[in-house]
């Protein structure tokens, strides 16, 4: 594969060349890790910036109908959008809830923008590394906005948040007691939330539950970093398309407002910081679940198991192999 080439036609915009090389970085494939690392580095610097909204909600909460409408308003701005997918349902089961390819049908035909559905059956440390690069790629191909979608279970909404600028939870119309059902650190990783179905019916239900949100945003940590308004509580209606301006209007001043004062900038460096750490994490761990390591662990663990080692004593002891191991490697 030609990569200079490649990257040429990613950065003048070719939706196949971006297409082609999300699949490069996806692929577990070692020549294609090779290549991709080197088309990323051949990427880099290339000045582009792009805002990058993740978005989480619980399956049904209107993700996709959301983002579809979302996602059309934007591109009538004149803006390009790309959406990537993170799907940790599909790294366990190789099923997918977002992978749907029938989903978002009119943002799909939309010349300006760019759907990619979840990468299937890795890891999620894998996933976490894909969809950044993903993100990487569709920023140098001159995205303006980049939405990253993930389900609300497990870790993934953590992972989403440590690669966005902003950080969106769709959420439902509901009783009193549901709202507990939202757990403490996804609120507090929210940036807006966004109270969804705010019509027919539902929608002084909607209304009601976007003031009990804005009351327990209230009682969340304080951020001196943002506006005193924020975290903030919105409705909006992804069918009847109703409150996605004032949606996109908020999400501007919160951006406007953290780069006029280096947060932007600064939010940024931290997340950077974040992966490096976890990739080192990661790595290390990855190398320490092989061989000849991985037999080493299982005997020492059969020995903290029968109280012959203590456990931090064997780890030890399997640290001192594993560096042994690798000085061996290197040599
Ligand atoms: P996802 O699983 O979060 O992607 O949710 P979908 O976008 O597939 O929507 C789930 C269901 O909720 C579908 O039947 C949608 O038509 C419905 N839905 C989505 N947005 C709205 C909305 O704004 N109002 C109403 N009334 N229904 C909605």
């Amino acid at each position: 594969m030609d990569i200079d080439d490649l990257s040429n036609r990613i950065l003048a915009g070719e939706r196949r060349a971006l297409a082609r090389a999300i699949t490069l970085v996806e692929s577990g494939r070692a020549d294609h890790r090779t290549q991709a690392t080197a088309l990323l580095e051949k990427l880099r610097g290339h000045g582009r910036e792009a805002l990058r909204i993740g978005l989480s909600g619980t399956p049904g909460v209107g993700k996709s109908t959301f983002i579809e409408a979302f996602g059309c308003m934007l591109t009538g701005l004149g803006l390009k959008v790309a959406v990537l997918a993170v799907d940790p349902s599909s790294a366990r089961s190789g099923g997918s809830i977002l992978g749907d390819k029938t989903r978002m049908e009119r943002l799909s035909r939309d010349r300006n923008a760019f759907i990619r559905p979840s990468p299937s059956q890795s890891q999620l440390g894998g996933v976490a590394r894909r969809t950044r690069e993903g993100i990487d790629l569709c920023e140098a191909a001159g995205f303006d906005v980049i939405l990253i979608e993930t389900v609300g279970v497990g870790q993934s909404e953590t992972m989403v948040a440590e690669m966005s600028d902003l950080f969106l939870l769709l959420l439902a119309p509901a009783g009193g007691d549901e709202l507990q059902g939202v757990k403490r650190g996804i609120m507090e990783m929210a940036d807006i939330l966004l109270i969804n179905k705010a019509d027919g019916d539902l929608k002084p239900t909607a209304i009601r539950t976007c003031a009990d949100y804005a009351g327990a945003l209230r009682l969340l940590r304080k951020r001196p970093q943002d506006p005193q308004e924020f975290p903030k509580a919105l409705t909006v209606s992804a069918v009847e398309e109703n409150g996605l301006e004032q949606a996109w209007q908020e999400m501007q001043t919160l951006t406007d407002w953290r780069k006029d004062n280096g947060h932007f900038a600064g939010r940024r460096a931290q997340q950077a910081r974040y992966w490096f750490e976890s990739e080192v994490r990661e790595t290390l761990l990855a190398r320490l679940s092989r061989e000849p390591v991985k037999g080493a662990m299982t005997q020492l663990g059969a020995q903290v198991e029968s109280g012959v080692q203590t456990p931090s004593a064997a780890a030890e002891a399997l640290l001192g192999q594993y560096l042994q191991i690798s000085t061996v490697e290197r040599a």
